[in-house]
């Protein structure tokens, strides 16, 4: 493996932007290739040794991860032009030179790290939680039946990685979509025994400014989910909810 690794390479190249209000460019790194490698690594490598391939010292990128086993959410990214988690990404797996830029649908921070809180101020305007009224015990909670429990789990799953927004054509500055990740934890706290008691609340938030009506039905968000949650069937539960909601003025448990 050592000889058949000696002097094979891995072509990388970044989108780099320094500040938010600077201009975008491109830089080309070759790395030395090892087995199992992935995106993160390379870009760990070019932080070790932050020289282009054309021997121009450079600057480490900023990048954000922490997990590594696709639990965080936070090295979402574009590779080859496809939204996804970096530490999964193997180079192996991928055409090079491997194209690595930041998602597009939030600002930019500084090279591939994005400003998220779009998504989190999504999260707290449908209320996505389950209020309690203090932290002392509050003993056991309602019993969840197995089929509940069965639905909700993998909603349950969501690493807020924005994904699902990325490739949404409705999530844009014209119309505020919120984003299928957002309804599907409306559906998710709306089916919690305890989180029911406000699911109104959530639905009328789902109906308001870049709510649920703004989905166009392209159907992207469940193909470029790393966790694989069932966002389509959740657009469509909470569409139904909140024309229930907006009909009748009840919540059908
Ligand atoms: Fe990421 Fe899937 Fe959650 Fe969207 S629903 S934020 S793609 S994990």
């Amino acid at each position: 493996m050592a000889e058949a690794a000696a002097g094979k390479k891995v072509i990388v190249k970044v989108k780099r932007q320094a500040t938010p209000k600077e201009a975008a460019h491109w830089e080309e790194f070759a790395l030395n290739w090892r087995p199992s490698m992935n995106v993160i690594i390379c870009l760990r490598d070019i932080a070790e040794n932050p020289v282009t391939s054309d021997g121009k010292p450079t600057t480490p990128i900023t990048y954000d991860s922490n997990c590594l086993e696709e639990i965080c959410g936070s090295c979402a990214m574009l590779i080859n032009g496809r939204a996804r988690m970096a530490c999964s990404a193997l180079v192996d797996s991928l055409e090079q030179p491997i194209r690595i830029e930041p998602l597009t649908k939030f600002p930019v921070v500084r090279d591939l790290s994005v400003d998220r809180q779009f998504m989190f101020e999504s999260l707290k305007r449908v209320k996505a939680w389950i209020p309690i009224d203090g932290t002392y015990d509050l003993g056991e909670g309602p019993r969840m039946s197995p089929e509940v429990q069965e639905k909700g789990y993998p909603l349950s799953n969501c690493i807020t990685c924005g994904n699902c927004l990325e490739v949404c054509p409705q999530v844009n500055d014209h119309n505020g979509f919120m984003g299928a990740a957002i309804f599907s934890q409306v559906r998710l706290f709306n089916m919690h025994p305890t989180g029911k008691m406000h699911a109104a609340e959530r639905l009328k938030a789902a109906m308001g400014h870049g709510g649920i009506e703004d989905c166009a039905n392209a159907q992207n968000c469940v193909k470029a989910c790393p966790k694989g949650i069932p966002l389509t069937e959740s657009l469509a539960e909470v569409n139904r909810e909140a024309w229930r909601q907006a009909l009748f003025g009840w919540l059908v448990g």
